[in-house]
Order: structure tokens, then sequence, then C-alpha cells
């Protein structure tokens, strides 16, 4: 998976690889999906939703350009997978999972396998986590109609948020970096994500 899928198409990022390299995906689907836990596309996990394609994973985490000592919220718990991954190369991860099975069952993975370092909440993750701001970088799994803006107020002077921002189906993966207060943004690449729900999301 680490060569084919995510080397082989230009993510360099080290402390990614060995993330990729070190979590066992197969932990993160449904039992019955477990063969395919390691392909090239995105699969289900109940609840409607899904674990991200694993390029897609490691091409978010690289752009978040992470250091050990950061702090990170992830907006969209899902599987947990993707959490693992940011817990693997930074001090802290927050997430939060408006699904309250899907946050149960990560949380309790999670725990499992032994992470101290991660810490799940059921809620709106529009409306970010503002008791644990600011944070280094902040990865939305779900597409936004556009840039929810508490979200942009809890990221850290320096820190880069990683959303994917359009319509219901298509997006446009974008980082925005808080820069002086202000956003930069920069346009990465066409995805296709669940829709983000809350306040700044979705409204159904
Ligand atoms: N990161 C996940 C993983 O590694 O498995 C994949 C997440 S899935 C593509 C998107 C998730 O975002 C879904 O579990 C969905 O319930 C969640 N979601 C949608 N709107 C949300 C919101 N406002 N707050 C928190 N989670 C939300």
């Amino acid at each position: 998976m680490v060569e084919e899928q995510v080397k082989s198409r230009g993510i360099c990022d080290e402390n990614v690889i060995q993330a990729m390299l070190k979590v066992e995906r197969h932990l993160f689907v449904p039992k019955r999906l477990q063969d395919e836990a390691y392909e090239d596309y995105p699969l289900q996990i109940g609840e409607s939703q899904t674990i991200s394609q694993p390029y897609m994973v490691a091409a978010m985490t690289a752009e978040l350009e992470l250091s050990p000592e950061d702090k990170v919220l992830e907006i969209g718990t899902g599987s947990g997978y993707q959490s693992a991954i940011l817990a693997e190369i930074v001090s802290e991860v927050f997430t939060i999972e408006w699904i309250d099975m899907l946050a149960k069952r990560a949380k309790l993975l999670l725990e499992e396998l032994d992470y101290k370092n991660i810490f799940v909440e059921i809620g709106d993750g529009s409306l970010g986590w503002q008791g644990n701001a600011p944070y280094d970088g902040i990865l939305v799994t779900s597409g936004a109609p556009e840039m929810p803006e508490l979200l942009f107020e809890q990221l850290r002077e320096n820190g880069r948020l990683v959303i994917p921002i359009g319509g219901r189906i298509v997006q446009t993966l974008t980082k925005i970096t808080k820069i002086k207060g202000k956003s930069h943004k920069k346009q990465l690449f066409d995805c296709m994500f669940v829709p983000l729900l809350g306040v700044y999301g979705w409204k159904n």
C-alpha cells in the first residue's frame, strides 16, 4: 500500500510514511471488508460513512506539515484510522465525530490499541473544540460548503487547515494557512467526501 499508493504518487514526508507503515488499517474496517483494507479506495464503515482511501489519508496528513510537538484537531473521527495516523506523528490529537455509534466504536478501538494521546468527542465538529485551541493543524475529513469560521479562529498563527470545500458530492481539497491572522488559501485537487453536517456544514 505505502509503496504503490503513497510513495509512488509523490508523498515523501517520512513521518507520514512511517505512520502508515505502522498503523494496521485492517483493524479499522468491518471484518467482512478486512481483505480489502489495503486496496486503493475508500470503504464503508457503517452509518453510510467511509474510511478514506489510503492515498487521501497520506496526502491530507502531509499537507498539514506536522512536527512531533504539534497539537491537531480532526473533524470526522469515523473509523479512527486517520486519528491513529496523526497520533503517530504529533503529541496530541483531538477528534470529533457527529455519529454517536462511530465515535464510541473508534474510542474503544483506539483505547485497545493503547493510544493515550487521542481524545474523542461526540458532537458538531464544524464548531471546532474551543477548549483545547489553538491548534497547529486542523483536518476536516468531510466536505464543507465553505470554510467554517470557527475552525479558522481556532488555528494557531502559521497553523494549517486542510479541508474539502465545494459541493455535496465533489469538492476541492483546500489548504488554508493562517498568516498574520489572515487566511491564505491554496486549492490542491478535486476530491469526493461525505458531507460535513452541522452549523457550518450542510443542513441535512
Ligand atoms: N477520518 C475517518 C477515518 O479515518 O475513518 C473518515 C471520516 S468519514 C470520510 C467523515 C466523517 O465525518 C463521518 O464519520 C461523519 O459522520 C463525520 N462528520 C460529518 N459531519 C460532522 C460534524 N459536523 N462533526 C463531526 N463529524 C462529522
